[in-house]
């Protein structure tokens, strides 16, 4: 959300729904680049933070918003009221600045709706067994959401966000994306850990195990906008419902590019049982995640490379980590490289269709773009290519899979 102008949107959208015939729970963010202050504010004020006096401060752009919002339904005339984390509860663990829902009480919140109230719930807050204030991590209202949606088992969460959809693929990169009708839980999964982030992942997690149909569209809209319950925007779905559509199959659903990734090569590492954990054992106790890997094959002398990616934020301290283990590990010498990205094609019409990987392979030789590692899940495949080739590579890809819109430019 951003200022009163926003707010005020928002309160026609809700009372849209009500006048629609539905009983609504709202769940707000804060307003926008509040959050942002929030943890400055904390940062000043001591460096090293206590992250539970930090969930204090950063939770109460969310509960700004939910009293602004009721105040302004109220004021077009519908019933509606607050209910902060503490009031329902939202109960988390203990995990400060990154909680994690177990409960959420909604007996009082289900009959307040039924009595006609709409209920305005902050969003990324919520509260320890030991009634301390909890947030869930940057995002997390998604997850709010999502879990509030759980509680009171509703038809539908819908998320307003600053996109009006989930895309085949970055519009800002391709002019012919288009909006996704539909997505899969697990594909919104794959998309998002390689780096489109429209909902925080875990949202995602969530709804696809409590089963919440969840509709993205965009917050950006006017009164005579199409109705949320004509499905304007991208629904996530099971893979059961989105059979039971009997959609035109496709075979790749999104492309998504990722360039926080970097490259670590070692080179002459000795080809024994063991020499591989003794690379990857420190590095996951640093907690360090690895991604994509590859043993090249042995040269001769018993010895091979291993090509393996981290996140480029933990590029350094995974570089002095493994320089430090030399001895431990034998290798000859390590050779990174920032400067790569990670380009992704995710669909489920993968797992009953051959020659996904072949016609991306091809797409990619015939521009000149060279490929320094793959890795594959059963719906998805990336490769790892230079990163100045990426905005290249996600359209020569688009067009592959025969995904660009008919009518754009
Ligand atoms: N206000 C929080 C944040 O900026 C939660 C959210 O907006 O989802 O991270
Ligand atoms: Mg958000």
């Amino acid at each position: 959300m951003a200022g009163s102008e926003r707010i005020r949107r928002v309160a026609n959208i809700v009372r849209r729904q009500q006048a629609a015939g539905h009983e609504v729970a709202v769940v707000v963010s804060a307003m926008a680049g509040e959050t942002d202050r929030l943890v400055n504010f904390c940062r000043e004020a001591n460096p090293l933070y206590d992250p539970a006096e930090y969930d204090v401060v950063v939770a109460s752009g969310e509960q700004v918003t939910s009293g602004l919002l009721a105040l302004t339904l109220q004021a077009l005339g519908c019933k509606a009221r607050s209910w902060l984390g503490w009031q329902l509860p939202i109960r988390t663990d203990d995990a400060h600045s990154k909680a994690r829902i177990g409960e959420i009480d909604s007996d009082a919140l289900l009959a307040s709706m039924a009595a006609g109230e709409i209920a305005v719930i902050p969003g990324f807050q919520g509260v320890t067994e030991d009634n301390r204030i909890t947030t869930l991590g940057r995002g997390g209202s998604d997850t709010s959401a999502v879990a509030v949606a759980a509680a009171i088992k509703a038809d539908r969460c819908d998320i307003y966000t600053d996109v009006d959809g989930v895309y085949t693929t970055d519009p800002r990169i391709v002019a012919k994306a288009r909006k996704l009708k539909y997505v899969t839980y697990e594909e919104m999964l794959e998309l998002a850990s390689v780096g489109s982030k429209v909902l925080q992942t875990r949202s995602v997690s969530l709804a696809m195990k409590e089963g919440v149909r969840v509709q993205v569209l965009s917050s950006f809209i006017d009164d005579d906008a199409t109705p949320a319950d004509e499905i304007p925007g991208t629904m996530i779905v099971s893979d059961e419902e989105l059979e039971g559509l009997d959609m035109e199959s496709q075979l790749i659903t999104g492309i998504a590019a990722d360039k926080n990734e970097a490259k670590i090569i070692l080179t002459r590492v000795p080809d024994r049982p063991g020499a591989v954990a003794t690379i990857f054992g420190p590095l996951a106790q640093a907690n360090i995640n690895v991604d994509m890997i590859i043993q090249n094959v042995g040269r001769d002398k018993g010895e091979t490379d291993v090509t393996f990616t981290v996140p480029s934020a933990d590029l350094l301290r995974a570089q002095t980590l493994l320089e430090a283990q030399k001895e431990a590990i034998g290798y000859n010498r390590i050779i990174t490289d920032g400067k790569v990205a990670k380009i992704s094609v995710v669909g489920v019409g993968m797992r009953s269709h051959a020659g996904v990987a072949s016609t991306m392979f091809r797409a990619m030789a015939d521009r000149g773009i060279n490929i320094q590692a793959i890795s594959t899940s059963e719906i998805k495949i990336s490769v790892l290519i230079d990163e100045d080739e990426t905005e290249l590579a996600v359209r020569v890809l688009h067009t592959a899979y025969g995904m660009d819109a008919a009518d754009a430019a």
